[in-house]
This record gives C-alpha cells, structure tokens and sequence, in this order.
C-alpha cells in the first residue's frame, strides 16, 4: 500500500518552494499539491514591475502545472477550493464534498488582500494585484487609460506607482501617512523619498484618505477626506494583507495574525505545518520571500524525518520602486538613535546611529550598490567586531 500522501495546500512560492526542496529528498512519496487557481508557477514579486518591463501575465508563468506536475513527480490538483481541515482524522474536505487524506499537511495558502469599503458607485471597480490573474485584469483594464488612483503609500502601492510611472501612466497615490513608506521608513527619510518620486512624476496627496469613489463620464472621481476632488480612469487598492486563517481557525488551529507555527514550522495540530504568508513565525508574520526560502530548507528537511528549526538571518528590504529604488535594513524597535542623511536627486545614504554605531540603514537611487557593504558593516557593529 502506498504511504499517506504529502499534501500542500497552495501553489505560490511556498507551495511550489517547499515541494521542490522536499522532492529532492524524497523521490518516492506521493505529493498532492491543491489550488484553487490555475496552478501557474511564478514570482509574485515581479508583479509590482512587469507593466513597464512590458510582460504580459503569460510572460511571468516559468512553468504550467502539468509541467510542475511531471518535474516534481506530484498530483496537481486545480481550481479546486479545500473546505475544511479535520487534523483528527488526517483529513480535507473539498468545497465538492470530497475527502483526501493526508499523512502530512502543510499550509501554504497565503495571503489575502484587504479591501477598506468605500462609498460611491464606483467602489467595486477598484483593483487589487496579488496574484497572477489580478495581474492579467489590470493590464486589461489599463489599455488606453492615463490617470491612475492608487491607494495605500505603503511598499505595494508605491511600487505599483513606480511601474505605472515608468510604463508612461500618471499615478496619484492617496493614504492617510504623513510620509510614504510611513511603516518602513523614518519621516525625515520619508520627505526625502517623496521628493525623488513626486520629481520622478508620481503625484501624492497624503495625510488623508479616498471616502468615496463614483463613475464620472468617462472615468471615475473620487472624493478624499481633506475635499479634494480627483478625476482618474483606473483605481487600484494596496493597503495590507490578510492571512488566509479562515480553515485553520475553523479546524481549532492557533490563530494570532496568521497560523501560528514553532520553529520547525509545526502547528498547534499534530503533522499539520504552515509556510509563507499564511504563516505566524516565532519572529512575527512576515510576507515576504527570504523566510519562505528559509523554511522550505528546513521543513523540506523536517518532512524528510531530520526534525530541522528554520533560521533566517537579518534581510534587508527591496522596495522596487523603479524610479527611485530603495534598500533598507531598519533598526530593531525601539533602538535608541538618531538618522543621518545625507544625498541628492541621484543617492540617497541614510544611517540609524545608536550607542554601538550603525544599527540600521536606508539606500537609495544609485547608492543601493552599496547594500552588502552597509549588511556587512552593521553586522560588525551588531556583534562588536
Ligand atoms: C505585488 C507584490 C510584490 C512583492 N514583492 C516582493 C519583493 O520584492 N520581495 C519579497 O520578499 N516579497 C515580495 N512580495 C511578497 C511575496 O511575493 C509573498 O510573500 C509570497 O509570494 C507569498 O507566497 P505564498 O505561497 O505564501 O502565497 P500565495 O502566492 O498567495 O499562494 C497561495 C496559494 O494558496 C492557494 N489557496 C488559498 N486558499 C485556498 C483554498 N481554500 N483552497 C485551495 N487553494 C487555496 C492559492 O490558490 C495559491 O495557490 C510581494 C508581494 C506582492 C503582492
């Protein structure tokens, strides 16, 4: 008889990157993969800077899912939607009714993006880019358009407004920060940043917020909380994520912001694991790629039977805002310090001074060369060298 399955529950970077790592160590037994969409294989972070690299969606895909299906030797199993999780009896519902057991379960169902409601007829209408066919519809729905609302000054919304620049649109970008990047980013950094993107033709409009957003003839006109008034042809929304925890929560699971996970990536549900932005790390929840390259290694290895903790390292951030490119390492919170800038129009050099020296920094513009030195110079300040 053959051994209970491994199944993976998601086919983004999590799914696929854990199935590769796993495959290389066990050719033998059988791999389920289940999605609920077309199983395509790409790199999402390519999604916020293929519009002015000219890609189409088809020109994102790296593989099909019959051509993963064949090279990770696995079941792919299609727009098929999982229902429900019963750890108890090693079990999934389909949303079809059917059941699949599992020996081992993995979660690697991502992340959501958050819709903030607004008034105005015209609120369904605004977009949201998290996966591959969101990207499709918003090249679609962009042809023969100029003006383009983005909401949210945040890491996605501001690297939407980048590629929109450089692909020859002219972006607004509307939140509530005093500053862009306000989560990441220091204000006296932020001022500096928005001065390189509004040069670079990026039109912000912060400390307030889109109320409503209605059809006005051709286009449409959104209404912002400080009166102003702003006719575009197309809206985007970009304000956070949230974890798809809806099935572990209902399967009596640990939810804090996403399924909680130890650091060998186990839930609280014996042989039930999570991976990526569905995931709760010791460290926190953080969507982002290095931890899901980290812990596909040792969970790749942990399902192999050589129980393996994920360790990641200090990563800087990219910000892939293509105008004005951006590379920063923040400090912990809470450091006691002070920044330090210094740059023009081109380079931007910016360092979170504390009481051991450099515990942070921002590069930007053609300093971002500078990355692994500035990673090697606070790592020598962290550990005294
Ligand atoms: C525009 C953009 C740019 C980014 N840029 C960067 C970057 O530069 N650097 C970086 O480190 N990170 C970046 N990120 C974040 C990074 O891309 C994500 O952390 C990563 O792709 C998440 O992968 P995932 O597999 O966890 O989730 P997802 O890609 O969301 O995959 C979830 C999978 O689960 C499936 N699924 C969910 N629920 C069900 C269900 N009930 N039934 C069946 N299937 C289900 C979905 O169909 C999908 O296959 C970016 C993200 C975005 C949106």
């Amino acid at each position: 008889m053959n051994p209970a399955p491994l199944v993976i529950l998601g086919t983004g970077m999590a799914g696929y990157g854990l199935a590769r790592m796993w495959r290389m160590k066990d050719k033998e037994r059988p791999l389920i993969l289940i999605t609920r969409d077309a199983g395509e294989a790409y790199a999402k972070p390519m999604l916020s800077k293929a519009l002015s690299d000219g890609k189409r969606a088809e020109d994102l895909v790296n593989a099909t899912a019959e051509q993963q299906a064949r090279t990770l030797r696995a079941e792919i199993r299609t727009h098929t939607e999982v229902a429900q999780i019963r750890p108890d009896q090693h079990q999934l519902i389909l949303a079809d009714g059917r059941e699949l057991e599992y020996g081992q379960l993995v979660l690697a169902n991502g992340a959501r993006p958050i819709r903030i409601p607004l008034a105005g007829d015209a609120a369904s209408e605004v977009l949201q880019v998290n996966w591959l066919d969101d990207y499709r519809r918003w090249r679609q729905r962009l042809e023969g358009e100029k003006r383009v609302l983005v909401i949210g000054p945040g890491l996605i919304g501001l690297e939407f407004a980048s590629d929109l620049r450089k692909a020859g649109f002219l972006p607004v970008v509307v939140g509530p920060d005093p500053t862009p990047l306000g989560q990441l980013l220091p204000e006296v950094v932020g001022h500096f940043v928005q001065e390189r993107l509004e040069e670079a033709g990026i039109d912000l409009r912060l400390n307030t917020v889109v109320e409503r957003l209605d059809h006005h003839g051709e286009g449409l006109r959104a209404h912002l909380g400080n009166g102003e008034v702003l006719d575009v042809d197309v809206a985007l929304m970009a304000v956070g994520l949230q974890p798809e925890t809806e099935l572990a929560q209902a399967a009596g699971l640990a939810v804090d912001r996403g399924v909680r996970v130890n650091e060998y990536l186990q839930t609280s549900a014996e042989d039930v694991y999570a991976l990526g932005d569905v995931a709760q790390y010791p460290a926190g929840w953080m969507p982002y790629v290095a931890p899901i390259t980290a812990g596909a290694r040792a969970l790749a290895a942990t399902l192999n039977g050589q129980p393996t903790p994920m360790r990641l390292g200090p990563t800087p951030i990219q910000v892939k805002t293509g105008v004005f490119p951006l590379w920063l390492m923040p400090p912990q919170p809470g450091t006691p310090g002070e920044w330090k800038l210094s740059g023009d129009a081109q380079r931007l050099e910016a360092r979170f001074e504390g009481e051991q020296g450099l515990q942070g920094w921002v590069l930007g513009g053609q300093a971002i060369d500078l990355r692994n030195v500035w990673m090697k110079a606070l790592a020598s300040h962290q550990t005294g060298v």
